[in-house]
Parts: C-alpha cells; structure tokens; sequence
C-alpha cells in the first residue's frame, strides 16, 4: 500500500470520527505526518495511532471531509471508489421511484454529506446533471465523477454541468477550470415536476437553476390554494406559483427582489399557463412590500434565502425572520393560512417554531401548527450529520 498522508488527531477528538461525523475540525488535529495539499489524500488517526478513516484534506476550519470510514483502508480514492459511492446513491433515488418517474423527472442525484460525499451537489434535470464542488477535494477528482456519471447513466445522459465559481475558495477559482460542460453542451432544459414544466437554465440560474428541495412542499401549498388569493414572496422561478395556479387558485402574485427571479417566473407561467390572466408579477423587497401594501391575501408563501449562514449572525438573522413572518402574519386574512420556511441551516426547528411563534404574538393574532415541513428524501439526512437537516417550514392557521 502506498504511503499516504497521515492526520493524528488529539487526545478524545477522535469520538466524533468513530461516530461517523464526516468532517475533521482543524482544533482538533494533533499533528500531520507527510505532505499535505489543498484536496489531497489523507489517512486519519487517533492520538494511540489508530487508522479511523481516509479523507480529502483542505486548510480550512473543515481540514478533512472524510469518504470512507471501512476498515480496509483504500489506500487511494480511484474510478472503482467514485463509481460505488454515486451509484449507491442513484440506487437510492431509483428505489425512491425518481429516476424512471413519467411526472417528475428532476432530483437531487447527491446531497453531499447526505450521500456520504462531503462536499458534492449533483442534481438530475432530465437528463443532464449540474454537478458543484464544495471542496477542492472533489474539484481534483471530478474526472473520475464525470465517468462515472456517463457509466450510471449510458445513453440516457444528456449532458453533464460544472458549476463551481460560486463554491469553491476564491483564489482556486481564479486559476482552475470550475465552470462549464464536462460531457454533452445543453445549455436549458424544460423539467417536469409533479406535472408541471419548468424551464431551468443551470448557466445562469440560481444555485444549481432550480429549488429541488421544495417539491412536496410546493405539492401541500396546492392543498389549499383552490380560489384563494395568493401572495409567494422569494419566487425565484415560480416554484409554489405554478402550483396554486394549477390547483385553482383565484389570483396570484409572484414577488422577488431579483429580475433575473421574476423573467424566470414569467415564463415558466406562459409555459404552464399560455395567455393567463391572473397572475402578477412584483420586483420588490418582500418585507418593505408586505409593510407597505394593504391588500388582504388568504395565502401567503414566505421562502427567504438563509438569513444566516454561521452561528455568529444566528441572532441577527433570528430578528430578521421574526419582523418578515410578523409583518406577513399581521397582513393576512382571518382564516389564511401562512407557509414561512428557513433554509439557515444554524437556526433549527425548535428556534424556528419559537421564533415564528414570537411574530404571531407580536402580531397579535391566533394561530395554529397545521403541518412542519422538511427536505424532500432525495436530500437526505446523514444521521450521523445533523448538520445536514437545513430546512424546515411551517403550515400556520392564522384566526
Ligand atoms: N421559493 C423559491 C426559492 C427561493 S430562493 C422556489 O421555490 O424556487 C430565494 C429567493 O429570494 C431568490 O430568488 C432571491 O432573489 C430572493 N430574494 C433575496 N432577497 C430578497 C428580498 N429582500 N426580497 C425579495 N426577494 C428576495
């Protein structure tokens, strides 16, 4: 076996490691024997120098993202390593009934630590797979990512989509390949989700071009949209207005502060519902739009991007969902219902409950916990990770 770099860790840090948690802090490594790069190989020890698991390291507060924890170790991560690892996880959405699904045909193929490969994203649009790299790790063996990919798939895939610039640190960005076409150049593709089409542009969309995560929830908010007035703040491309147009909804309004969002809402609108007539769309700050308009909706979809991405703003972005949700709760109309989300993956359930509670009181109105949203299975929750359950939504009645 060849001689691989070796991370021993200090005196009791190793608990986490034998519990599964996949990452390795840089506090808790004791010393680090051999040559270490940026993505590089590495083999983690205890302080009694015992072999834990193999990882890729990088000079970061994460420094090891751990791949394989079995006890034969690897030794390297080659073709054979990449091509388990992501058709386990293509198994795991075939046995979900994603990957042969005639009404929905968009999934997320890896969630990272979820699929136990830390620091990857792929997502499946019919096709064609948008795969971003966390970690620079991934960056350097998105070789053997890319061949697998074509083996899992044969001559269903379409094309595969690097994208990267925005995930990567800075300075590896300026000087590698981390955006553009590793196989097959399909720029768009128009996906069916439950039934509904979406056009999604991976180039110069959102994250990876659409918000997968919210697919049953979008399912629920059409439970109760049939001829109602509905108001979806954070919009992006429409998600949650194509699917209480198409259950019947009276009116709705689409809102997000970005142009770019609402063009994309606009035709996934005229590709579901040609010549519309009661659909509107607003370029607007949600809270200054809420706190500045009257007009009673009976429903109203609050979906902000995470407020908080570290647990020092944590407070910051507390405040900053309990003024959003009070001032939409405070708006609606007796009797509407309220679906409010938070993607912070630092603020939890039980402060997100207690927070949106805050506002319904600051509010001064009655309400009631119909349903608590989460992530959809194909965005699994590693269940030594629980770091990885980042969304949580609530269903409120509002009197
Ligand atoms: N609900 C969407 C996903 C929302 S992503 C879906 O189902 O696809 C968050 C969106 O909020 C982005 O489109 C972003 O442009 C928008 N946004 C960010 N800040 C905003 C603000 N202050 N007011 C309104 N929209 C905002």
């Amino acid at each position: 076996m060849q001689t691989v770099t070796k991370i021993i860790l200090k005196s009791g840090k190793d608990d986490a490691v034998r519990r599964f948690h996949p990452w390795v802090f840089s506090g808790a490594i004791k010393k680090i024997e051999g040559p270490v790069y940026d993505g590089g190989l590495v083999e983690v020890f205890s302080n009694k120098d015992q072999y834990l698991a193999t990882g890729l390291y990088q000079d970061a507060s994460i420094a090891v993202r751990i791949m394989d924890f079995a006890p034969s170790r690897p030794g390297e991560l080659g073709q054979d390593f990449w091509l388990k690892k992501l058709s386990a996880a293509y198994n795991l959405r075939a046995m979900l009934g994603m990957t042969d699904s005639e009404s929905t045909n968009v999934y997320r193929l890896v969630h990272g630590e979820g699929d136990q490969l830390p620091g990857l994203i792929i997502d499946h649009y019919n096709g064609n797979l948008v795969v971003q790299a966390h970690a620079v790790g991934i960056h350097l063996n998105m070789k053997f990512i890319a061949q697998s990919l074509q083996q899992i798939y044969g001559s269903k895939l379409k094309s595969i989509y690097y994208k990267s610039s925005d995930t990567l640190p800075g300075n590896f960005v300026s000087e590698k390949s981390t955006e553009g076409f590793l196989f097959g150049d399909n720029p768009k593709e128009i996906v069916i989700e439950n039934g509904h089409k979406f056009e999604i542009d991976y180039i110069r969309g959102q994250k990876t071009g659409f918000f997968i995560d919210q697919r049953e929830n979008r399912q629920l908010l059409a439970h109760y949209s049939a001829g109602k007035k509905v108001l979806n703040t954070f919009c992006y491309s429409g998600g949650f207005s194509v699917y209480a147009l198409k259950a019947g909804a009276a009116h709705v309004e689409s809102l997000d502060s970005s142009k770019k969002a609402i063009e994309l809402t606009e035709k996934n609108i005229e590709l579901n519902f040609p010549g519309i007539a009661n659909h509107e769309v607003i370029v607007a700050d949600a809270l200054q739009y809420i706190r500045e308009n009257d007009q009673v909706r009976d429903v109203v979809v609050l979906d902000p991007p995470a407020f908080a991405k570290h647990t020092n703003v944590r407070h910051n972005a507390v405040q900053g969902y309990k003024r959003l949700n009070a001032e939409a709760i405070r708006k609606i109309a007796p009797g509407g219902i309220l679906f409010t989300f938070s993607c912070s993956q630092v603020v939890n359930m039980g402060l997100f409950k207690s927070t949106v509670i805050a506002a319904a009181i600051q509010a001064g109105r009655q309400a009631k916990i119909l349903h608590q949203m989460s992530q959809p299975a194909d965005h699994p929750i590693n269940a030594f990770h629980p770091e990885g359950e980042y969304l949580k939504g609530l269903v409120l009645y509002i009197e």
